[in-house]
C-alpha cells in the first residue's frame, strides 16, 4: 500500500511539473532569446537529417587548406592543390600570409563557402547554397576525422545524443563495374511509357551483371574504412552515438545511378554503422527531374533485393515557381508509394501533391515521418512561416522530426531550429516538442535494439533533470 501511494505521489508530481513547464514555455514562446536559453539546455535526442560536408563550419575548412598551403585564385576564390595554370591570380596561402592579405581572403572565403552575410540580392540563394558544396569540396576531403569530431562536439554541447550523418556517395569503381551501354537507352525508353513491370525486369538483368566481386569488394572497403575511422576516433561514448547514411547523386546517368545505389544498399546491408541510404543533389536539376520516376523504380528494386536496408529520401524539396506546377504533384507520392521510402526529407511540396490528404493520412497510418529543415527551406526555397507545410503535417498526425540539414553552410544549429518552431508555430505545445524529440530516436535507423533502448532511457533521465532544473532555476 505504501509503495502504491509513493508511486501515485510521484506520478502526480511529474504531471504538475509537466504543467508548470508547459506554462513557462507558453510564457516565453515569443521571446527568441529566452527560448534559445531554454532549448539550448533541453535534451534534443537526435538530428536525423544532416549532411557531413554541409555541417562542418567554413572556418574549419579554411584552416585545413591553409595548413596544407594549398593555392587560391584571388579572383574566383577557387582552391587547388597545385596552380592549375600560370595565371598570376593564383597564390599559395603562405604567400598571402607573407603579404598580409590572408585575413581578407579568409573573410571572403567564409562568404563563398557558407551563407554568412548573404544580402538576399546579389545572387540567387539556391545557387549560392548548392555551389558552396562544390567550392569547399577540396577542403571537405581533408581531415574527415577532425570533421566528425567537430560535429560530435557541437552536438553534445547542445544536448544532442544521436546524429545520423549523410555521407557522400561511395566512390564507384566504375571502370571495373560495367554494364552494357544500351541499358541507359532502354531504361529511358521504359521511363517514357512508365512501364514498371518491364523496368523491374531490366533492372534485374543489369543487377545480375553488376553484382560481382568488385562490387562486393567496394562495399566492403567502404564499411571497413568507416568502421575503422569511427572506432579509432572513439566517436560513440556513454553520452553520444553516431551512425551514417550513404547516398547517391540524382544527376547521374541511369546506370551510374543504379550502380551507385546498389553499392549503397550493399554497404548498408553489411555494416551496423551504415544504417541507411539517401538520395541527394538538387531535386530541380534537369536530370533529377527527368529521371525521378526511374530512380524511384530503382529504389523499389533495391528494396526487394535488400529488404532490411532502410532509406530516407529527399523528396518534394521544390516550390511553386521553381519548377512547373505539375512537377509539384507527385514526387513525395512516388517516393512513398513507388519507392517505399521510410522517411521523407523536406516534403515541402505536399500541399500541391495529387490527393495530398490521402497521402498525409497514409504517412500517418504507416508511421512515415517527415524531416523538417526550417532554416534550409527558408534560405534555399524561401518557404517559411505560414507557407511552410509543417502545420499540415501536424494536422494529419504525421510524425515530425526537426533537423538541421547543413548547419555549417547555413550557419545554424539544432537549438535554433527548435526556436523557430516555437516562435512561428503556436500550435506546437511543449509536449508536442517533446514528442518530436522522442521521434528522433524512435524513427532513427539505428540497427541495434539495445542502442535505441539506451538512448530512449537516457532521454527519460535527461528530461527529468532538465525539467527539474528549469523549474528551480528560471
Ligand atoms: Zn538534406
Amino acid at each position: 500500500m505504501k509503495k502504491i501511494l509513493t508511486l501515485l505521489l510521484a506520478i502526480i508530481s511529474l504531471n504538475l511539473n509537466a504543467q508548470e513547464i508547459e506554462h513557462y514555455f507558453q510564457q516565453i514562446r515569443n521571446n527568441p532569446a529566452k527560448l534559445a536559453a531554454f532549448f539550448a539546455q533541453m535534451p534534443k535526442g537526435g538530428d536525423l537529417h544532416h549532411h557531413y560536408s554541409g555541417s562542418v563550419y567554413a572556418e574549419s575548412y579554411i584552416k585545413w587548406v591553409i595548413e596544407k598551403n594549398y593555392f587560391i585564385n584571388k579572383k574566383t576564390l577557387q582552391v587547388a592543390v597545385k596552380i592549375p595554370d600560370n595565371d598570376i591570380m593564383w597564390k599559395s596561402f603562405s604567400e598571402l600570409r607573407n603579404s598580409g592579405k590572408l585575413d581578407s581572403i579568409k573573410f571572403v572565403l567564409i562568404q563563398k563557402w557558407s551563407i554568412k552575410d548573404y544580402n538576399q540580392v546579389s545572387y540567387p540563394s539556391d545557387r549560392l547554397f548548392f555551389e558552396a558544396f562544390g567550392n569547399f569540396d577540396i577542403a571537405s576531403q581533408l581531415n574527415v576525422d577532425s570533421g566528425l569530431l567537430e560535429i560530435k562536439a557541437r552536438a553534445k554541447a547542445e544536448h544532442v545524443s544521436y546524429i545520423e550523418t549523410i555521407l557522400s556517395p561511395i566512390s564507384n569503381p566504375i571502370n571495373k563495374i560495367k554494364t552494357g551501354a544500351d541499358f541507359d537507352a532502354k531504361l529511358e525508353q521504359l521511363q517514357l511509357i512508365q512501364d514498371s513491370t518491364e523496368t523491374q525486369k531490366l533492372l534485374f538483368k543489369s543487377y545480375d551483371q553488376l553484382k560481382n566481386q568488385d562490387m562486393v569488394q567496394a562495399a566492403n572497403q567502404f564499411c571497413t574504412s568507416t568502421s575503422r575511422l569511427h572506432n579509432s576516433l572513439g566517436v560513440d561514448d556513454s553520452l553520444f552515438t553516431m551512425r551514417y547514411q550513404t547516398s547517391v547523386l540524382r544527376f547521374e546517368t541511369p546506370m551510374n545511378f543504379f550502380t551507385s545505389l546498389i553499392l549503397a544498399f550493399e554497404a548498408a546491408n553489411r555494416s551496423s554503422l551504415i544504417v541507411g541510404v539517401n538520395i541527394i543533389a538538387p531535386e530541380n536539376n534537369e536530370v533529377s527531374m527527368r529521371d525521378y520516376w526511374l530512380q524511384m523504380q530503382m529504389f523499389r528494386f533495391c528494396h526487394k533485393i535488400y529488404p532490411k536496408v532502410k532509406y530516407s529520401m529527399h523528396a518534394g524539396e521544390l516550390c511553386l515557381g521553381m519548377v512547373k506546377p505539375e512537377d509539384l504533384t507527385w514526387h513525395i507520392s512516388s517516393a512513398i508509394y513507388d519507392a517505399g521510402a521510410m522517411r521523407i526529407g523536406h516534403g515541402l511540396d505536399i500541399p500541391y501533391e495529387n490527393h495530398s490528404y490521402n497521402l498525409l493520412k497514409y504517412m500517418h497510418k504507416k508511421h512515415i515521418p517527415v524531416e523538417i529543415n526550417l532554416s534550409s527551406n527558408e534560405f534555399i526555397l524561401k518557404i517559411k512561416g505560414a507557407n511552410h507545410p509543417i502545420t499540415l503535417y501536424k494536422q494529419f498526425g504525421v510524425p515530425i522530426l526537426i533537423c538541421t540539414d547543413d548547419a555549417g553552410v547555413l550557419r545554424t544549429n539544432l537549438t535554433e531550429q527548435y526556436v523557430l518552431v516555437a516562435t512561428r508555430y503556436p500550435e506546437f505545445s511543449y509536449n508536442d516538442i517533446k514528442t518530436i524529440v522522442y521521434n528522433s530516436i524512435y524513427y532513427s535507423f539505428i540497427k541495434e535494439a539495445s542502442v535505441r533502448k539506451k538512448l530512449t532511457a537516457d532521454l527519460d533521465r535527461d528530461y527529468r533533470c532538465f525539467e527539474k532544473e528549469v523549474l528551480s532555476d528560471r
